[in-house]
């Protein structure tokens, strides 16, 4: 076998790279160390590799992470090292293929082991940003050859997809990808509602489908006659998952998703955006509210868009979303788009791969979000509940913007500005008028916190928190009042009664008994006259401490008589 006939399996990568690129350096590597093995399907294992650095490649991303792409396996399944990878490829692509490794060794076993892998990975995420775009290609590859694997493996591997790559790559803006990666794995989480959906919905799919092909041609019509040239019209069909996800809201009528099938615009600048809602509008009247501006105001993870709903051809309700190339490639690429774009930019200067535009500040909170947490099941409970989560921007007083789960309140708010805070919160203002603490924050809303000095949280407020670290404030300090009441039940306050004869230096010499024994007394009292009567209120205690008092202050000189009553 020539050299050449042995390495050159993939077109793409002979067209795209000589012979003495990095990239075909990476691939016979990974040739080499994958030789002879095969995945579940029979396929030789480096196809895979090659198909994740395909997707990295499609994306537009650099030769560093098209090699690293060809390697992230290397390491963590053939007897090669991370040295080796060093030495022969350099720093940049070992801490790739490092943070792509998972963590050997019997230290960590079952969700503890994920939780830790996934630590590592979040760690690596927040120091370069090209870790998660190879690892993201990785899960869809996975995920698209899925078949073979076991019925356990899948179901794993498609509630971590679910929970924890969709969300991420949603968080990077690549919605396009997120959607794929929800659509691969929900037919094994919700083998059930998939039947139902394929079974119930189909039909109207096709139809709605065969409407906006009718649609397209005097809708481009209509653009044209007001002096507007889309670069592009189609129809868009909304994926399973979202389907679903969106009509357990609709109380599962198919009727009411306006959005089942849209259709989209695509134009050359922001304005023409605009040009085409006004044409739309002239002709088809917009439904109320549903006019949404995501170009003045776009979502959290940056997408922009316009979208309105219309009474459209016959009076069928149809959505249409309007948007620039740029911002389709950005919806489509997210921050792959805007790595690959800044580092066309850079590509002399040797640019830190850190996310440093504004859009990812959450990235670089990553690092510091995850120290957080000790026990590994808190941390992961986390990862799927708040840090992936749809999100929401609140504005402190001091104009700090604070980004929270979405449904979050103003105790959330308060635990995430500091602990003592959200334990002391009595009160709420959101943009100046005061608000319930259950309160559902918003976008932009300004958030003010009223604190009480010595307040305590209120179980009730488990109710409609929706942060991890809220919720396990408000726990421990809910434990720890139930331990002090605890404690107050089962050893109740004790009041002793003494009886003496008075002498120069007799409560002195109580009082030590008490102080000796480091016991609180809370009031004492004393009668007059020769023979008084002294009550002393004690803390709560135990049996045997109280017989050692006992004994102590009968020795007292001069005492005649003590007794001893619980108080509750
Ligand atoms: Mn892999």
């Amino acid at each position: 076998m020539t050299k050449d006939n042995k390495k050159v399996k993939s077109e793409w990568l002979k067209e795209k790279y000589n012979e003495d690129s990095i990239v075909k350096e990476a691939y016979d590597l990974a040739f080499k160390a994958h030789e002879g093995v095969k995945r579940e399907s029979g396929q030789p294992y480096i196809n895979h590799c090659l198909a994740v650095a395909k997707t990295v490649s499609d994306w537009g991303l650099d030769e560093i992470t098209i090699s690293a792409a060809l390697l992230h396996d290397v390491v963590e399944d053939t007897d090669y090292s991370l040295n080796q990878i060093e030495d022969q490829f350099g720093e940049k692509i070992s801490f790739l293929v490092n943070g792509l490794t998972k963590l050997r060794g019997l230290k960590y076993t079952g969700n503890e082991k994920q939780a830790e892998n996934m630590r590592k990975l979040v760690l690596a995420i927040s120091k370069d940003l090209r870790v998660v775009f190879i690892k993201l290609a990785d899960r869809l590859h996975n995920m698209q050859t899925i078949g073979p694997m076991p019925e356990e493996t899948k179901k794993i591997k498609a509630e971590e997809t679910y929970d924890i790559y969709a969300p991420l790559a949603y968080r990077l803006g690549m919605q396009d990808l997120s959607g794929t990666l929800r659509d691969l794995a929900f037919p094994f989480l919700y083998p059930d509602e998939y039947k139902w959906l394929i079974k119930n919905v189909d039909e109207e799919y096709k139809e709605r489908k065969e409407y906006a092909q009718k649609v397209k041609p005097i809708l481009e019509e209509k653009l044209k006659k007001n002096g507007i040239d889309p670069l592009q019209v189609d129809a868009r069909a909304k994926r399973y998952s979202s389907l679903y996800k969106k009509l357990l809201r609709y109380d599962m009528d198919i009727g009411k998703i306006y959005d089942l099938v849209a259709l989209r615009v695509i134009v050359k600048d922001i304005e023409e955006c605009y040009s085409v809602l006004g044409a739309i509008h002239k002709d088809w009247p917009p439904m109320p509210n549903r006019i949404k501006d995501y170009i003045a105001m776009p979502k959290p993870n940056g997408y922009r868009s316009l979208h309105t709903t219309v009474f459209c051809l016959d009076d069928k309700i149809t959505e249409i979303q309007i948007r620039t190339q740029k911002m389709h490639e950005e919806a489509e690429l997210g921050a792959a788009a805007h790595w690959a774009y800044q580092q066309s930019k850079h590509k002399k200067e040797n640019r830190s791969p850190v996310a440093d535009n504004q859009e990812l500040t959450w990235v670089r909170q990553l690092r510091n979000w995850q120290k957080n947490f000790k026990d590994p099941n808190e941390f992961m409970q986390s990862l799927k509940g708040d840090f992936f989560k749809d999100r929401i921007f609140v504005i402190t007083p001091e104009n700090d913007v604070i980004d929270l789960p979405s449904g979050a309140t103003p105790v959330d708010f308060a635990y995430r500005i500091h602990s003592e805070i959200g334990d002391q919160c009595a009160g709420a203002k959101v943009n100046s008028k005061i608000v319930s603490l259950d309160y559902e924050l918003k976008s932009g809303d300004v958030v003010e916190i009223m604190t009480q000095k010595g307040k305590k949280p209120s179980d009730s407020w488990l109710d409609f928190v929706k942060t991890s670290t809220a919720i396990s404030h408000i726990k421990s300090s809910l434990k720890e009042k139930r331990d002090a009441l605890k404690r107050r039940i089962t050893e109740p306050a004790v009041v002793f009664t003494i009886t003496a004869k008075d002498r120069k230096g007799l409560m002195e010499d109580i009082g030590k008994v008490f102080s000796k024994s480091n016991i609180n007394i809370s009031s004492h009292n004393a009668t007059s006259g020769p023979f008084p009567t002294i009550t002393v209120n004690c803390s709560s205690m135990d049996e045997d401490k109280i017989e050692k008092i006992m004994v102590k202050l009968k020795a007292i000189d001069e005492v005649q008589e003590v007794e001893y009553n619980f108080k509750r």
